[in-house]
């Protein structure tokens, strides 16, 4: 996966935290494809924070109780920028040959 190009993913202050207050346990969460969720008789609880696609906000934009939040993205793009991230990201999508252009 070329998100990160080998910097840890601990590093990284990026996961979702669940104001259980406004959870309507809509289960929406649930469909993360990281399975950063658990589902518990109080709702969704974040089990597994450091799965979560670092960037990704789906859950938060489609939480139906607005229950989900996430980091302030500046604190991430910092690390992007001082890690050259984007740099090593292009790289290696270039050579998995994905930034290729498709002839039709
Ligand atoms: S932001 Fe994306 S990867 Fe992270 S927990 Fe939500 S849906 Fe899963
Ligand atoms: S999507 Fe939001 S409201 Fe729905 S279960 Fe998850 S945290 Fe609760």
């Amino acid at each position: 996966m070329a998100w990160l190009t080998g910097y840890e993913r601990e590093k990284i202050d990026w996961f979702p935290t669940i104001d259980p207050k406004k959870c309507v346990k809509c289960g929406m969460c649930m469909n993360c494809g990281k399975a950063v969720y658990d589902w518990t008789k109080d709702g969704s609880r974040v089990g597994r924070p450091y799965s979560c696609i670092v960037g990704c906000s789906t859950c938060a934009n489609l939480c139906m109780g607005k229950a989900i939040s996430f980091p302030d993205i500046e604190g991430v793009r910092k690390i992007y920028k001082k890690e050259h991230l984007w740099a090593k990201v292009k790289k290696q999508l270039t050579e998995e040959g994905k930034l290729k252009i498709e002839k039709k």
